[in-house]
């Protein structure tokens, strides 16, 4: 391994580490041991992780005149996944060591050896033939003796109903675009939106994924941020919005996430790696400490596949009629941006974060994007023990709180309150010291990239502020 990935390894236990000591991100159901490949959001995570949900949401959805919202129900009608191709093909090549039992995705362990165009587009026993023959080794235990792949669906099943012999077995979805697909025709019915237009959706989504890892990168539960978005194709080229939404989703991740373009690239799939439905798809990938990864889909043409597919399973119609022609019926095409709420946050951790040497002293900061920040300002009394002070701050902490996500802190020397709150990426600090009552009723804010210090009069706090969040 090359010292560059030792380093980045080196950045992700940080993270890591960071994440648990300051209320980002939490292993699940730790005090019972855990429960392998959870987690849970602390206080800051959760306002990161919807701070985050939040821009996509208002970017996406709320901003265009051409897209409205959606949130469908997790467990669906189990037909869902069979129109969908979910229960015939969603599944990886699963392989086991016959020495110490591990699992493995065959084209992964592929993939991580050879290459990902040695890995893409090969049937189960192609899988089996390349990694017996180039003798690819189990990465637990560095044997290469594994059984013969073979397929893995990844759907979580479970059982709807409280009698167990009746109950249905039915499916966690682990896409959330099913759901739009099946409310096509209603949310058609009740916006009257005219092609082209979209449907975005934020929810749970569950793979029982044979690897997962890598902290939040991939785990069994995580968040999508999905859109459909449904054109006439002959009215429309599907290269020309294929286009659009690759740069959509690019100024997403670059401008309003703030995700250094340097650690970014786009990467279109090949022929034989695309899914099952789609004739086009491009990925935003990110420097991982692990290597490059995909963040999310920035486009993927799903052609009218799954609208066709559906109107044959449901028996329901599902056809477009063209308003300024009514003669012209079609099944709309569909292009779909898909995001992952989880891997995009911690993406932006691992972006953000950063060791600075000030004053001989290291100092850890999160340069989160002002939007993205969990909390934006801190109210700090100079000193504890002077009522007048901390009264002071109390009061500014309640005037600003109806404006900014702020905390109030008063424990501890005030060089350590400013490292805590550059830690967990706080913009900007206001601090009430003697000058505040004894002088002028100003205090300072001190900005948290450069850490310089100006004094500012109460009554222009809010104004500032704003500006320096917001412009
Ligand atoms: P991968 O190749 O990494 O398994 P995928 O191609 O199966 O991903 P998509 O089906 O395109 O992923 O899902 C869209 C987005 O959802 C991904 O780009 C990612 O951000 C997120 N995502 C998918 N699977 C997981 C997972 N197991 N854990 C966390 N996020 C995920």
């Amino acid at each position: 391994m090359s010292n560059q990935k030792e380093e980045n390894l080196v950045s992700m236990d940080k993270v890591v580490s960071l994440a648990k000591r300051r209320g980002f991100i939490f292993a699940g159901s730790e005090i019972y041991g855990g429960l392998a490949n959870t987690w849970d959001y602390g206080p800051y995570g959760v306002e990161l992780k919807n701070n985050l949900k939040k821009i996509w949401w208002k970017n996406f959805v709320q901003d265009r005149e051409d897209m409205v919202g959606l949130d469908a129900s997790i467990l669906m009608n189990p037909r869902v996944w069979e129109a969908s191709g979910h229960v015939a093909s969603f599944s990886d090549p699963l392989m086991d060591c016959k020495k110490c039992k591990e699992r493995i995705r065959g084209d992964k362990l592929i993939e991580q050896h050879l290459g990902i165009e040695a890995a893409v587009g090969k049937t189960l026993s192609q899988i089996s033939d390349i990694i017996h023959k180039n003798k690819l080794p189990c990465p637990k235990c560095g044997a290469c003796d594994f059984t013969e792949a073979r397929s893995f669906n990844l759907m979580f099943k479970t059982h709807q109903g409280v009698i167990e012999e009746e109950s249905a077995l039915v499916y966690m979805r682990p896409e959330t675009a099913q759901g739009i697909f099946v409310n096509f025709k209603n949310v058609l019915n009740t916006t009257r939106k005219r092609l082209p237009f979209g449907i975005g959706q934020v929810g749970k989504a569950f793979r029982n994924e044979i690897t997962p890892g890598n902290f939040t990168f991939r785990t069994r539960e995580f968040e999508q941020m999905e859109i459909e978005y449904f054109f006439d194709s002959d009215a429309t080229k599907w290269e020309k919005l294929f286009e659009e939404w690759k740069k959509d989703s690019w100024h997403f991740v670059t401008k309003l996430l703030g995700i250094s373009e340097k650690n970014l690239r786009m990467r279109d799939h090949d022929q034989d790696e695309l899914s099952h439905y789609s004739k086009g798809t491009t990925d935003i990938e990110y420097k991982f400490p692990f290597g490059w990864g995909e963040l999310c889909a920035a486009a993927a043409y799903r052609t009218d596949f799954d609208l066709t597919q559906h109107q044959k399973f449901s028996g329901e119609d599902l056809v477009y009629t063209d308003p300024e022609n009514p003669q012209r019926k079609i099944i709309p095409h569909v292009i779909e941006p898909s995001f992952g709420a989880d891997r995009l946050t911690l993406a932006v951790l691992l972006d953000v974060y950063d060791e600075e040497e000030i004053e001989g002293e290291t100092r850890v900061v999160l340069h989160f994007h002002p939007d993205l920040a969990p909390i934006k300002v801190a109210v700090l009394p100079l000193v504890k023990n002077k009522e007048i002070i901390t009264g002071k701050a109390r009061e500014i902490y309640h005037s600003l709180k109806k404006y900014f996500t702020c905390e109030y802190d008063e424990s501890g020397s005030i060089g350590k309150r400013y490292r805590r709150q550059d830690e967990i990426g706080t913009p900007f600090c206001v601090t009430v010291d003697f000058d505040t009552i004894e002088k002028d009723d100003s205090v300072t804010i001190r900005d948290r990239d450069t850490t310089s210090q100006e004094r500012v009069k109460i009554a222009d706090l809010i104004g500032t502020l704003r500006e320096k969040l917001y412009s």
